[in-house]
């Protein structure tokens, strides 16, 4: 399907894919699927003061009404969820079954928001004084910035989106340079959802600001977005970090990972065998939480790796929305150089290497298939602590759990880990305070993917942010404290007795 007939399933064939600078290639053969129009930087000052003017209307509309804007958005997204998911395929390079997947999380949030903007519950706090009530209540932020990263063009909006704008929020979304053809569908499906809402969504509710990273910049440093969202690299998620601190804005950073698994010699193979496959090969080693890293106990070594090893050779590789593949292409030339620089590394520290060469090459000259890589690591490396954004999974032997767990935290990133094993006491130690130092830490499933009801992020230089579900909400409100005296005297906190007799 070309981008014209997806636009059309869309119903967004209006739409002006095609009257600006920024140019836009599908991975899947690099071929030109677009040229938008980049916001100037007066544009964006002009979009970050119409994002407080919607910001201070909305605050004012019911939060349950609030929820009942997300339903029509989560419905409309029901009704799209096919081209949509074609499209995320088209432009990111996904699989189309990933595509799908994607949209589905931007559904189930929705629905989960819905329900959230019945509960955006403050405490009440026993006072120390009498006849005083303490309560706490959670109030609207302002305008949210968002910035992703092009591997989840959609569902990252959706996840902060949804619930910004139930708690109260206007959004303004930077989408990756990468993918900005997504975030105009969505832009325009969040319009038709307020079209149908009713007047009380103000305009300019959700925005989106194309361009390179000086758009993002430009976004970060304005104090009139108190809350910066920032999913990307490790190296982007410092610079945002610091930039937001000194002007005491907030961040929420959802950066890079390193994620291992950890194969126990109880672990039922099968299932460890699918996990690490799909966490390691899916999305073209493309996600935050790929697998990167397994660490396989010496008695079940000889059973596993030969299994993947075969299975590497025989991964479907080719264009994604073809439904038989299951491996599509890197996203561009850089990712495939920096893919083989890894190699050449791995190589140098005596790695065995089986896979990594490019493929398709002459069926698309300037789409970068690979043959994903598995690098069998000797054994005096014990372990390798940069992310590399392709599908390379490196493969160490272990003898002993602790050290397995000391060399799996081991690393600068801490998004995902996973055990496979039927030992209960190694499950409870893995998720133990001594266990895994990272964000997401599953048993018997790997570390690939996440459900919307939980929080999602991880821990050192994956950021330490939380999105999407359990109690995430509270990054998009501010919590204010509120002490009210149903007394006719004032006593003070602490107990302290001031002499105003003088004044009387
Ligand atoms: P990237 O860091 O190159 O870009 C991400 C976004 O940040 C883009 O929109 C870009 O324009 C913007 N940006 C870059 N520098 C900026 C700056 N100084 N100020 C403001 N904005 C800036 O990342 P990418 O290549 O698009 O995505 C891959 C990376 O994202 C990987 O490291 C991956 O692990 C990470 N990622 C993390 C998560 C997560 O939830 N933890 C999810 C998806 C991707």
């Amino acid at each position: 399907m070309d981008i014209k007939e997806i636009f059309k399933q869309l119903d967004l064939q209006d739409t002006d894919i095609n009257g600006g600078t920024l140019a836009v290639f599908s991975p899947t053969d690099g071929a030109r699927i677009g040229q938008v129009k980049i916001d100037s930087s007066a544009a964006i000052d002009s979009k970050i003061d119409q994002a407080q003017v919607a910001f201070k209307e909305w605050r004012n509309v019911p939060a349950p009404r609030r929820g009942e804007l997300v339903r029509i958005l989560g419905n409309i997204l029901r009704d799209k969820k096919e081209a949509l998911g074609s499209l995320v395929s088209l432009e990111c390079g996904k699989i189309y079954q990933e595509g799908l997947g994607e949209v589905q999380e931007m559904i189930d949030i929705c629905d989960f928001a819905v329900g959230q903007a019945r509960q955006l519950y403050g405490l009440t706090i026993a006072s120390e004084r009498p006849s005083h009530k303490m309560r706490e209540y959670w109030q609207p932020m302002g305008p949210i910035g968002v910035i992703s990263a092009f591997n989840f063009p959609v569902a990252v909006w959706a996840w902060n989106t949804a619930l910004a704008v139930v708690c109260g929020n206007s959004v303004l979304w930077k989408p990756s340079e990468k993918t900005p053809l997504t975030a105009i569908a969505c832009q325009k499906i969040f319009a038709q959802a307020v079209a149908e809402f009713g007047d009380d969504a103000p305009e300019y509710l959700s925005q989106i600001i194309i361009g390179e990273r000086e758009a993002g910049e430009q976004l970060v440093a304005s104090t009139k977005v108190p809350v910066i969202s920032a999913t990307g690299s490790s190296a982007m998620g410092r610079l945002v970090g610091t930039q937001v601190a000194k002007r005491f804005g907030r961040s929420l950073l959802e950066l890079g990972g390193n994620n291992a698994i950890i194969v126990a010699p109880t672990a039922d193979l099968s299932i460890a065998f699918q996990g690490i496959l799909f966490g390691a090969v899916g999305t073209c080693g493309q996600r935050c939480t790929s697998t990167r890293r397994i660490f396989v106990h010496a008695d079940v070594y000889d059973q596993l790796v030969p299994k993947l090893k075969r299975a590497y050779a025989q991964v479907k590789i080719g264009d994604p929305l073809d439904e038989s593949i299951l491996v599509g292409p890197l996203v561009d030339k850089d990712a495939f150089n920096n893919m083989q620089a890894a190699l050449v590394l791995a190589k140098k520290n005596g790695g065995d290497i089986i896979g990594g060469e490019r493929v398709l090459e002459d069926k698309y000259p300037a789409g970068y298939y690979v043959q994903p890589a598995i690098v069998e690591m000797q054994g005096d490396v014990d372990n390798v602590r940069e992310e590399t954004f392709a599908p390379i999974l490196y493969v160490f032997k272990y003898t002993d759990l602790e050290e397995a767990i000391h060399r799996q935290n081991d690393v600068p990133q801490g998004l995902s880990s996973a055990i496979f094993t039927r030992d209960v006491l190694e499950a409870e130690i893995f998720t133990s305070e001594s266990g895994s130092d990272c964000g997401i830490a599953n048993v018997n499933i790997g570390t690939s993917g996440a459900e919307i009801g939980g929080a999602f992020g991880g821990e050192k230089e994956t950021g330490g942010g939380r999105e999407s579900g359990s109690d995430a909400w509270k990054v998009y409100m501010r919590r204010m404290t509120s002490t009210l005296n149903y007394s006719k005297e004032l006593p003070l906190a602490q107990g302290i007795k001031l002499d105003l007799s003088d004044f009387d």
